[in-house]
């Protein structure tokens, strides 16, 4: 199949016979369906043309330590020579207790126990049931709303897409979602204290009003899919302070900031949050076969195991031990080549130098990030709007054709290149991005 020409079949938007709908993609046409990856090598994928691009977005933000890692191949082949499934509904098996033992090893001593899910979105969702759950064991059935943040992305399953605000115009549609979940405005870094001062005593003042109405709130502290939002650290430890206060879990959407990728193991050391319940998935395995994973705080533990009763969630393939040898094999990798070092190191010089090069661009408005999450903010030149998914679109593609793969936000461009990437690596991804601006603008 040559790609170019299926690609231009696609964007005549004349009918074509191809079997696969895509995520949040139309059922004919999108360019980016139409790149077919077949081949990756640390940094880098390659078309079935053999063309080489530095894949920026690693995967879609979970292959953090590159394609073809031999560790992680080497684990997951040991593992198929063990057995290759283990029904945890009915069994245990030493490989997922490994795993489960590595994540809680990231955690403080306080996380007691892990359930694998297949997925960030059914990681939400188990979220959701055990925070309504929680409340109904202590006796207090009235404890059943949930906050969450307008601007959030927390998955497509029915309750992650409930609570997420981000996805809202293209999922109002599938309604009615789950009920008793209230939206909160989100307050950036960007703004001054006084300014999200007013959204800290909005939300505390809503708390205080409704706590014997509210199980828990869910909360991504750095919004990626909105374009790399960074909630003022202040501003969630006020909230966590309120949480604790009046007796509201707190759960913690890492699902793209855990295992990394903004410096830290997990996000919320940054913050004097000790979340009550933190989903996982994404970097859990860097990418290699499908999982997530919800950790507990013992406090929740105990209620279930004073209660006596089953946590009613589960499916077949949730803590498959194949995707389980693949996370000891990337945690163990992360450990070995200090990542969190590189992270920290190679973000501030990716960071510092796109800043150093772009920021004289009419289009650019910001450059902002932690870690290996970083942001270019686009604007229309003439409106000084952010710039229409459109033209990001074509961007997008244009970049692609230069042999670099971005991902597109709702601001602009987001860079999640892998966790392991090199100084030498970086400066090549630079020079892709620097002589594409200083030729294009809009
Ligand atoms: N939560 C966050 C913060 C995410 O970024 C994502 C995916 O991008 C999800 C949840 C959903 O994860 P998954 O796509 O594995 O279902």
């Amino acid at each position: 199949m040559n790609t170019l020409n299926l690609r231009t079949l696609m964007e005549n938007n004349k009918e074509i016979n191809y079997p696969i709908w895509h995520p949040f993609s139309g059922s004919t046409k999108n360019f980016f369906n139409q790149l077919v990856l077949n081949r990756g090598k640390g940094i880098y994928v390659y078309d079935n043309n053999g063309k080489e691009y530095i894949d920026a977005c690693s995967g879609l933000w979970n292959v953090s330590l590159g394609y073809s890692n031999e560790k992680i191949t080497d684990y997951i082949i040991k593992q198929l020579g063990l057995i290759s499934y283990c029904s945890l509904f009915e069994h245990t098996n030493s490989m997922v207790v490994f795993a489960a033992n590595k994540i809680l090893g990231l955690l403080p001593d306080c996380f007691s126990k892990i359930q694998f899910t297949c997925s960030g979105s059914e990681s939400i969702d188990l979220a959701i049931k055990v925070m309504r759950e929680y409340w109904k064991l202590r006796g207090k059935i009235s404890k059943n709303l949930i906050i969450c943040f307008k601007k959030s992305y927390h998955g497509t399953y029915y309750g992650s897409m409930s609570v997420s605000g981000i996805t809202r115009d293209e999922t109002d549609r599938y309604a009615p979602f789950l009920e008793n979940i209230v939206l909160q405005e989100v307050p950036d870094e960007s703004m001054e204290q006084e300014e999200y001062e007013i959204y800290s005593v909005r939300l505390e003042k809503y708390i205080e009003e409704n706590h014997q109405n509210i199980a828990g709130i869910i909360v991504e502290p750095i919004l990626a899919s909105a374009g790399v939002e960074i909630m003022p650290i202040e501003y969630l430890n006020r909230i966590y302070k309120c949480c604790k206060k009046f007796d509201v879990l707190i759960t913690l959407d890492e699902v793209a900031l855990g295992f990394y990728r903004t410096g830290k193991s997990f996000y919320f050391y940054n913050t004097d949050i000790i979340p009550d319940i933190l989903c996982m998935a994404k970097g859990i395995n860097s990418g290699y076969l499908p999982l997530g994973a919800v950790a507990f705080h013992k406090n929740i533990v105990d209620i279930y195991t004073k209660s006596n009763v089953i946590l009613a969630h589960g499916s077949t393939q949730g803590g498959n031990v194949l995707a389980c040898a693949a996370t000891v094999g990337a945690i163990e990798e992360y450990e070995r080549l200090n990542i969190s070092e590189n992270v920290i190191k190679e973000g501030k010089y990716l960071k510092s130098q796109l800043t150093e090069k772009l920021k004289y661009h009419k289009n650019i408005s910001e450059i902002r990030g932690i870690g290996l999450l970083i942001s270019i903010d686009l604007t229309d030149n003439k409106k000084q709007i952010p710039v229409s998914q459109i033209k990001l679109d074509y961007i997008q593609k244009l970049l692609a054709r230069e042999g670099l793969l971005l991902y597109r936000s709702l601001t602009g461009l987001t860079l999640l290149p892998m966790l392991n990437i090199t100084r030498a690596e970086i400066d090549k991804l630079l020079n892709i991005l620097e002589k594409f601006f200083r030729n294009y603008m809009f």
